[in-house]
């Protein structure tokens, strides 16, 4: 079980987009200096849409980095994974901030809160990732092992907010096997931040309202690589439609 941070949209905060701002958050205007500015698509050449961005502190020497992602929602058909951009700020700082942008991204603002959230990956992720665990579990439980395993996890997430979108975690819907690596460690990437999409945010990864993208950062590096899945073969309800509007935000 791994502990991990649930990001959750605020409606209440939605209302007043005061962004540019040195913080985490979802879409608006981006922080960007007179070094690193907005990203343009280096396919079809249009600013990419300013998805959110993380500030993160460093526990080693007590820095921050702000990490910004950009997504293009026009270049999908020929690059399933989308294209995308990371800007990395090391020890940002408002001074450096430009304020006066006229740039601002199709997905509107919305603050974010974190709550912390237990995470207990598929049982085929383990079968991949962790055999000898599983090994361990069916010399408890015989051929119920994958049942008991599933019968835990369900309660977990019980328990657990919904952890659609987070920070860390296991990452979910994927085979561990496509887990991409590190290109200088050949480590196996973690999940940085995972998003749902979200409609109410103009954000349908590969076109999709039912999609989910994870993007994995290297443990040592600031390399990124995305997995985009779509599950929408899979039956779904539409979470929003029997919602109430009010509610939305709150699941
Ligand atoms: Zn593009």
């Amino acid at each position: 079980m791994q502990k991990g941070e649930w990001v959750q949209p605020r409606r209440d905060d939605m209302e007043v987009d005061n962004t540019p701002r040195l913080d985490t958050y979802f879409g608006g205007k981006p922080f960007v200096t007179e070094e690193i500015e907005i990203h343009e698509c280096p396919i079809c050449e249009k600013s990419m849409q300013f998805v959110c961005q993380l500030l993160m502190p460093n526990r080693k020497n007590n820095n921050k980095k702000l990490y910004a992602f950009y997504y293009c929602f026009g270049c999908l058909e020929d690059n399933i994974e989308g294209t995308y951009a990371v800007n990395i700020y090391a020890n940002p700082s408002e001074e450096n901030m430009l304020t006066e942008l006229e740039y601002a991204s199709e997905i509107p603002y919305a603050d974010v809160r974190f709550l912390p959230a237990y995470d207990i990956p598929d049982w085929e992720y383990c079968l991949d990732s962790n055999p000898q665990f599983v090994r361990k579990l069916e010399a408890l439980y015989g051929d119920k092992a994958e049942q008991t395993y599933m019968q835990l996890q369900q309660k977990v997430e019980e328990y657990a907010v919904d952890t659609g979108n987070k920070l860390k975690g296991y990452p979910r819907y994927l085979d561990y096997r496509d887990i991409p690596k590190c290109p200088r460690t050949k480590q196996p990437m973690i999940p940085l931040i995972q998003m749902e999409c979200m409609p109410q945010l103009n954000m349908n990864w590969l076109g999709s309202h039912s999609s989910y993208l994870v993007l994995f950062k290297s443990p040592t590096y600031d390399e990124f690589e995305l997995r985009t899945i779509d599950f929408g073969d899979l039956e779904e309800p539409d979470m929003f439609e029997d919602t109430d509007e009010d509610d939305i935000f709150d699941i």
